[in-house]
């Protein structure tokens, strides 16, 4: 079982499956809310979980000018994205996850496989959902029988994010806040301080007044918009998330999440939307 400390204010106790030892995380190494650290999002994916648009499935690549950074799910095509972005994946120091779908976490398999292959020796934290680590672990049996348990120069350290609790991830403070989206474990809205900066991601949900509470304040607000103005289950369009635009705190919006629908509206937006490999910077 994972042992799980409460550190003051923020959980802090990884534990590892690759090799046999526990490691503790170091405290966050951001600054203070209010110091202006400039920080910049990449979408390495902004697209649904069956390519629309030929678009990459959900990941966002937050990264600091202390070199430091965070990526934000890594859905199945991700480790591809990665490559086409020019970005090295044993650079990777640490993924945070908003639930246990296939587009949002399917990826690791890849990436973890492509350190494997690649001499990686660098440590992998992964955060997201209580039970991340058997899912994984399942995944990767499934996709490469006996891959999850070989011993990799490499560990794979993992998280257990809970409900509302900050949680430290390298640079960066994630505070989860559970939505309404069905997937074998909670699924977050995910409220990453990094930088002095506040960056709000939500995956997929439908709506939920959590939003609200996620992304109040934020200086950038991440949010799926499905499809443009039919109601799905478990999942968000933009003409209920415009009607309640005013009523989320953040300062920016971008939508992502895209399916053929919202990609058809173009003029019609009255919003950002994401696009594929594009950079934003958190100002
Ligand atoms: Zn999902
Ligand atoms: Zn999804």
């Amino acid at each position: 079982m994972p042992a799980r400390a409460f550190d003051g204010d923020a959980f802090v106790e990884w534990w590892t499956t690759g090799t046999p030892r526990g490691r503790r995380a170091r405290r966050s190494e951001a600054g203070p809310l209010g110091m202006m650290t400039p920080i910049e999002l990449q979408f390495l994916g902004s697209g649904d979980a069956l390519g629309s648009g030929g678009r990459f499935q959900a990941c966002l690549h937050l990264r600091g000018a202390d070199g430091g950074s965070v990526l934000i799910d890594c859905g199945a095509s991700s480790l591809i994205a990665m490559k086409r972005a020019g970005l090295d994946p044993n650079t990777i120091e640490r993924v945070v996850l908003s639930h246990l779908h296939g587009d949002h976490f399917g990826g690791l398999p890849f990436l973890i496989l492509d350190g494997q292959f690649r001499r990686r020796t660098r440590s992998l934290q992964i955060a997201g959902p209580p039970g991340v680590a058997a899912r994984l672990e399942a995944a990767m049996e499934v996709l490469f029988p006996g891959s999850s348990g070989v011993t990799r120069r490499f560990a794979v350290e993992f998280l257990e994010l809970i409900d509302r609790c900050p949680a430290v991830v390298g640079p960066a403070t994630v505070t989860p806040f559970e939505v309404t989206h069905a997937s074998g474990a909670p699924a977050y809205a995910l409220r990453v301080e990094y930088g002095g900066k506040v960056v709000v991601y939500s995956g997929d949900t439908e709506w939920t007044e959590t939003l609200v509470e996620a992304a109040a304040g934020a200086d950038l607000f991440v949010c799926e918009a499905y499809f443009f103005e039919k109601r799905v289950k478990y999942h968000l369009d933009y003409h209920t998330l415009m009607a309640n635009r005013a009523r989320l705190g953040c300062r920016r919006l971008i939508l992502t999440h895209l399916n053929q629908d919202m990609l058809d509206r173009g003029a019609d937006l009255k919003a950002d939307i994401a696009d594929d490999l594009q950079v934003v910077t958190v100002d």
